[in-house]
């Protein structure tokens, strides 16, 4: 039997990063908890850039959750599988994520950036108190910091698209 294989620097950053996705995670469960109270009429709007005019960023720790997510469903989604256009016109134009599936739903749900888990139209609603923007503050600082951990310049958000295509 050979001796065991030595860890490689490669392992050893392996390692850190499963420790940070689980201290994201651990996050992600205080933000879920804190919007607990508000329901939205899951239009999957706001999961099409061109029609919410605004797209979540991601730091690189929240685009190797979302790459880990997506590469244990299977890869990317087919084109096929992905969300049709909403409102008559074109996926392109309305700038629908390629995580949204034909059936509405995120792919890669669990995994979703805070950007994702923090953004509601105006018509949701929240029946406790609402989540306010220094709370919301405090939850980006936290993933900015673990970012931060993750990679040199780790913590600077990129649009969510242009950060997949990277
Ligand atoms: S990652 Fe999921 S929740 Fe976020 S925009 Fe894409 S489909 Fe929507």
């Amino acid at each position: 039997m050979g001796s065991p294989r030595r860890p490689t620097p490669h392992d050893d950053e392996r390692a850190r990063e499963r420790e940070l996705l689980a201290e994201l995670a651990a996050l992600y469960r205080d933000v879920d908890a804190a919007y607990a109270d508000t329901r939205c009429p899951t239009s999957t709007e706001c999961c099409r850039f061109g029609i919410t005019g605004r797209e979540p960023y991601v730091t690189s720790l929240e685009l190797a959750a979302l790459r880990r997510a997506v590469a244990a469903r299977g890869g990317a989604l087919h084109p096929k599988r992905r969300a049709l256009p909403l409102l008559g016109g074109d996926t392109a134009s309305e700038r629908t994520c390629p995580m949204l599936d034909a059936a509405g739903r995120c792919s890669v749900y669990d995994a979703r950036p805070l950007g994702c888990r923090s953004f509601f139209c105006e018509r949701a609603e929240t029946e406790g108190r609402p989540v306010t923007r220094g709370e919301l503050a405090a939850f980006v600082r936290r993933v900015q910091e673990l970012a931060a951990r993750h990679q040199r310049d780790g913590e600077r958000g990129r649009p969510l698209t242009r950060a997949l295509e990277d």
